[in-house]
């Protein structure tokens, strides 16, 4: 049960509705793609019951040089573009619409890369797989999910403890100039580049998968510590980042930190690794923490392996309230549409809790 008085606020946009792809591809299979915005909309739901919450509607927007810090400008004029291109080919054949455009073609990175990016394919110069295509509604989503996560680091400036921005499309697997995973602008990290302004501080994520972006964003920055429990690499997407010995960049030695699970990882299991993780933290003395949360860890979840229970949600919120840290809730995946909102809720009764465990 929630204990704080005052009521939590819970940041939501319905533009995410505007960007909701129909297919993704794998194996040469395609199938339904399965971010899509019935995945807020149950977590809205079930939130909404909550006691004691707020829903605070979009009152801000990131401002473009901070998107531009974040990401490349060649990436967010490329997704700009992109939406916009999209748009007109659906107005020149309605027939066609909701036209999404994927990636199909991966100039290997180069000094071409510029030149690359001006042709009539350019998708592939900004994307490292195929889970994110472009409509013509992705670009007001993303804009808007980017936005809830800066507007929800304003509320933790402002004195907030816990915020919850419901961020969707995701962000964490969003790098510098990068799309891919579902994810098109990294809102973790979007939020912690404002919420640098009250010092070093900390990103945890307990999404299933590793947060590559978020890792390659603060890769060189020992302000940002990140922090990420996910399924082995080895076994699982993304494949390429996620181990154990990626601890930073030459300028940031050890503010990266990977705690890679086993793939059938239940709750004691995980649990324990959220200690190591919440020590790491404590030892860096961080002065406010992003939470990247993905469901996508519950045994419910389609995709993936875990089997983590309700409780273990709760759980990880209480751990994390002993911090005493101001905590942004920031939603990445899950894709057990019924279940999540529960958990969702779980998480934050653990958040609001005076701790204990
Ligand atoms: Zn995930």
């Amino acid at each position: 049960m929630p204990i704080t008085s005052k009521p939590t606020p819970i940041l939501y946009s319905p533009d995410h509705c505007l960007h909701d792809p129909r297919y993704e591809l794998e194996n040469g299979m395609l199938s339904r793609y399965q971010e899509h915005p019935a995945r807020i909309e149950k977590v809205l739901m079930h939130l909404k019951q909550l006691e004691n919450i707020t829903l605070v509607p979009p009152s801000e927007t990131v401002p473009l040089e901070i998107l531009e810090s974040v990401h490349s400008p060649d990436l967010i004029q490329h997704l700009q573009k992109e939406s916009q291109a999209v748009a007109e080919q659906e107005a020149r054949n309605p027939d066609l619409a909701p036209l999404y455009r994927y990636p199909y073609i991966f100039p290997i990175r180069s000094e071409m890369h510029s030149y690359l990016s001006t042709s009539p394919e350019p998708d592939g110069c900004f994307a490292f797989d195929t889970y994110a295509p472009i409509g013509s509604g992705t670009w007001r989503a993303v804009f808007a999910s980017a936005s809830l996560a800066w507007q929800g680091a304003g509320l933790l400036i402002a004195g907030e403890q816990v915020a919850y921005a419901l961020c969707r499309p995701p962000g964490h697997h969003a790098s510098y100039d990068s799309i891919g995973g579902y994810c098109y602008l990294n809102n973790a990290a979007i939020a912690a580049t404002r919420l640098k302004n009250l010092g070093p501080g900390a990103i945890l994520d307990i999404d299933y998968h590793h947060g590559n972006g978020t890792q390659s964003i603060f890769w060189q920055d020992n302000q940002v510590l990140t922090v990420s429990l996910h399924a082995d690499p080895a076994q699982e997407y993304p494949f390429f980042s996620g181990y154990a010995d990626e601890s930073g960049g030459e300028m940031a030695i050890g503010s990266n930190i990977n705690l890679p699970l086993p793939a059938g990882c239940d709750d004691s299991t995980y649990l324990q690794a959220v200690k190591v993780a919440l020590q790491r933290i404590r030892t860096f003395r961080p002065r406010w923490l992003v939470l990247s949360a993905g469901y996508d860890t519950c045994a419910a979840d389609p995709t993936t392996s875990f089997m983590l229970s309700g409780d273990a949600y709760e759980q990880i919120g209480r751990k994390i309230t002993k911090t005493g840290l101001p905590v942004l809730v920031v939603h990445e995946g899950g894709y057990a549409i019924e279940e999540n909102g529960g958990l969702a809720a779980r998480l934050l009764d653990g958040l609001r809790s005076k701790g204990g465990e």
